[in-house]
């Protein structure tokens, strides 16, 4: 008989020869288990993921609840579906005004998509600016916003009219013009390696869109809900996009994204043609009990406000001669290393002795440490312990 390993490679659609190959059984917490009972700690939350670490009990009464009730009844935008109108409005309770509009999506990528569409449709431009190192998804509009020639040079053509700028250079905000539709910038970098903009250029690059009438879009994808200190991460530079995207946590660990917006901007979906985005499943509903369950517990457990010192003892305890930087903001983090040789023996060390982490897609030799929110102050000093420790066997 074939073992579980052997049909996942066989059936299952492989996307690198060298897949981690890990077999978990369950997961709880900041853990997760093999069919052995090994528990890993989480260092990455299933990338972006799970801000409540796993199996949070009031997201799976939500989702029980929820799918005692009904599942799928009809395609996004008809029926009016407790699920999505009650995640919607709270969503729409913690954010600035002109955001109030939930356009509820299946992924990142579909948010992406939605958002580049909404944006020529409401500005009537075809031009978009977009960052170099960004990261937006795979599909070929969220690709062609992509700033990294390898991952996208095999699927050309793609859509033309995208002009890439650098993360703080002042003078390239000359090249948003009154031709362009839209900004798409990741207020925190993730794939780029957790590259911050400084607080001056994201002021500048709003005043910008707003002079020429583009709209600034903000991937929060992976940075929002708390990721990096602040509910948004929008809040550290004091500015509001006209666009959120949404997705990754957004859904307690439920598959759902989101593009949000002012109801004017949203309008433009309704006329010339209507349906101006078609989604089946997008907010499914029980995504979107999930989701309002998890925002709801990120809230009351007040996680959001012990992301500062969680991160002030994740830096402390990774000290170590050979970590040359750590970049990032709350438990949005990158511990930089000479080299990807380097990075992946000390990661596949960490895995060996229980620590999940990775690299990142644009950005080889850093580490992600990015844990759920709920992570204890013990778990943190343990998980760094094996971090370090393997940093130690691979320089000494
Ligand atoms: N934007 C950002 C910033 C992301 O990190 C990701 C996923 N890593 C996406 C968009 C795409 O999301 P999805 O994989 O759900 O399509």
């Amino acid at each position: 008989m074939l073992t579980l390993r052997q049909l996942f490679l066989n059936n299952n659609a492989q996307t690198t020869h060298f897949p981690l190959l890990l077999e978990f059984e369950r997961a709880e917490g900041v853990y997760m288990y093999d069919a052995q009972g090994k528990a890993y700690i989480d260092l990455i939350s299933g990338i972006g993921v799970s801000n409540l670490g796993h199996s949070n009990p009031r997201v799976i009464n939500a989702i029980k609840e929820q799918v005692d009730k009904y599942m799928h009844l009809m395609v996004y935008g008809e029926y009016v579906q407790t699920p999505q109108v009650r995640f919607a409005e709270k969503l729409v309770s913690i954010m600035p005004k002109n955001l109030e509009s939930v356009y509820f999506t299946n992924s990142g990528s579909e948010a992406v998509e939605g958002a580049l569409k909404l944006a020529k449709r409401h500005t009537g431009r075809q031009q978009v600016v977009a960052f170099h190192n960004s990261y937006h998804g795979s599909t070929h509009g969220a690709l062609s916003v992509m700033g990294n020639e390898e991952f996208k040079q095999a699927y050309r053509p793609l859509l033309p009219g995208v002009n890439f700028i650098s993360l703080n250079n002042h003078d390239d905000l000359q090249l948003i013009t009154e031709q362009t539709a839209c900004v798409i910038i990741e207020t925190i970098q993730g794939e780029a390696g957790i590259r911050l903009p400084d607080v001056a250029y994201m002021q500048a690059l709003r005043e910008r869109c707003t002079y020429v009438g583009a709209l600034l879009i903000l991937d929060e994808i992976q940075a929002a809900f708390g990721r990096t200190g602040k509910l948004f991460a929008f809040q550290h530079f004091d500015i509001v996009p006209d666009i959120l995207l949404l997705a990754k946590a957004l859904g307690g660990g439920m598959p759902v994204g989101a593009f949000v917006s002012s109801a004017a901007v949203m309008s433009a979906f309704k006329e010339n043609p209507i349906l101006g985005h078609i989604t089946t499943f997008g907010g499914h509903p029980v995504c979107c009990a999930a989701g309002l369950a998890a925002l709801e517990v990120l809230i009351d457990e007040k996680l959001v406000e012990q992301v500062p010192a969680k991160e002030t003892l994740l830096r402390n305890h990774l000290a170590h001669p050979a970590i040359k930087n750590i970049r990032g903001k709350g438990l949005m983090l990158a511990l930089e290393l000479e080299s990807f040789e380097l990075n992946k023996k000390i990661i596949d060390t960490c895995i060996a002795n229980g620590v999940i982490t990775d690299w990142f897609l644009h950005c080889s030799n850093a580490m992600r440490l990015a844990p759920p929110l709920i992570i204890s102050e013990t778990e943190i000093i343990n998980a760094c312990a094996v971090v370090t420790a393997a940093i130690e066997e691979h320089t000494a």
